[in-house]
């Protein structure tokens, strides 16, 4: 008899999100005459830029004739998209060869697909509180993960010590949910952990677009990481894809383990179990990264950015703590008064119709923090933030 994945039964019942949007759907139709403000779900409010509109649509056009019409595009990507991101890249001093490069739909699905570059048995060790998707696609494989957790005492950034033993290792930088960001020497050591160990670091890169100032955007400015480092990306927060879908992932040619060699093996897969991308897709990703969309991109990270701001000087008239907001469109506060933080998704959401995200969903040592994003619309943002002040003020 067929057996199904019994690894689904070592699943959390049901993911963060899901949990969410459930409440708020009951909240919702008890009170349908209320505003909701949400500053949940990490989902974009704004457009695309200019470029890539006009990108999709001349894609279009080319598909209505004969002689511009494209079939399957190769499934590693179409040059074009993968010399534009090399040529990213390229702008902080990384140099990628352009075949390291592959297209993919988005970081989410690269999460969970790459793991078949891994045998089960190794297991993976996840930074908590971390992005649900890494513990679930780990769980779902069968993999053992282990984790290392991220608190205020190491400004959550937690590093490797002499007992971690991993050897696939997740990080986020920026990090989602808590908005630390790993600096150059705290990254040479994650690397120089795994080349001395063998493991390899997935390295998720998803909120780059949002670091100011002189904090590595790629895991690949350190040196030594091409020896040990895949990084997924995607366009979701870069230039506001998360409803179109596009990413990428680097896999250096320089990767390999146990005498296989990782970028040859991503080829091999993805010639396996996917047709390519859509041209039109990847015709707007090379727009984003041309100087007129890369420039366009900040528009929208200005506005996100502009409603951190908000959030924080909300924040900063309670006296509550929290981490984040500058280098990533999240910030992570203490839930007041040492409140769960499931609990004080609820008061939010039925004293105030703010809706956050409970800091536990991230991971147990997330209890006791909550998670607000910037990804809203600046009015709404600013309700929020002026009532989620006012309530903090009367709850102190
Ligand atoms: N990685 C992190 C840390 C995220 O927060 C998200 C989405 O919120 C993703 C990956 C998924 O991005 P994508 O839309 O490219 O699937």
């Amino acid at each position: 008899m067929l057996k199904p994945n019994g690894n689904y039964r070592n699943l959390k019942e049901s993911y963060l999100f899901f949990g969410i949007s459930q409440k708020v759907a009951a909240y919702r139709a008890e009170h349908p005459e209320k505003p909701l403000y949400r500053l949940g779900i990490g989902d974009v409010s704004l457009p695309l830029c200019r470029a890539a509109i006009q990108a999709l649509h001349s894609a279009a056009d080319d598909q209505a004739k004969e002689e511009t019409f494209h079939g399957y595009t190769p499934e590693c990507g179409i040059p074009e998209f993968r010399a534009a991101v090399a040529g990213y890249y390229s702008r902080r001093g990384v140099h990628p060869d352009p075949e390291e490069i592959f297209v993919s739909s988005g970081a989410s699905d690269e999460l969970g697909d790459i793991l078949d570059l891994f045998d089960a048995g190794s297991p993976a060790l996840i930074t908590q509180p971390a992005y649900p998707a890494y513990v679930d696609a780990s769980v779902m494989a069968g993999r053992k993960t282990f984790f290392l957790n991220a608190g205020p005492e190491n400004d959550f950034l937690p590093l490797p010590g002499d007992d971690t033993a991993a050897d696939l290792i997740y990080l986020c930088s920026p990090n989602n949910p808590t908005g630390a960001v790993y600096s150059r020497e705290q990254l040479q050591s994650w690397v120089g952990y795994a080349n001395r160990h063998g493991a390899v670091i997935l390295f998720d890169a998803a909120y780059e677009a949002f670091i100011e100032g002189d904090l590595p955007h790629s895991i690949f400015e350190i040196p030594g990481a091409e020896t040990c480092a895949i990084e997924i990306c995607s366009l979701s927060k870069t230039a506001g894809f998360t409803g179109t879908r596009l990413g990428y992932t680097v896999i250096p040619k320089a990767l390999e383990r146990d005498g296989m060699n990782l970028n040859a093996m991503w080829v091999r897969n993805r010639t396996t179990k996917t047709n390519g991308i859509s041209y039109l897709l990847q015709k707007a990703g090379i727009a984003v990264f041309s100087d007129e969309g890369l420039e366009q991109i900040q528009e929208n990270i200005r506005i996100y950015k502009q409603n951190a701001q908000v959030l924080m000087d909300a924040l900063d008239q309670t006296g509550i703590r929290y981490w984040g907001g500058k280098n990533a469109p999240y910030i992570w506060m203490a839930c007041p008064n040492g409140m769960k933080s499931w609990d004080f998704f609820d008061l939010l959401l039925n004293e105030i119709q703010v809706i956050g995200t409970p800091g536990e969903g991230f991971g147990a040592c997330g209890e006791g923090y909550f998670r607000l994003s910037s990804f809203g619309k600046p009015e709404e943002t600013k309700t929020a933030a002026e009532r989620i002040r006012k309530l903090l003020e009367e709850t102190k």
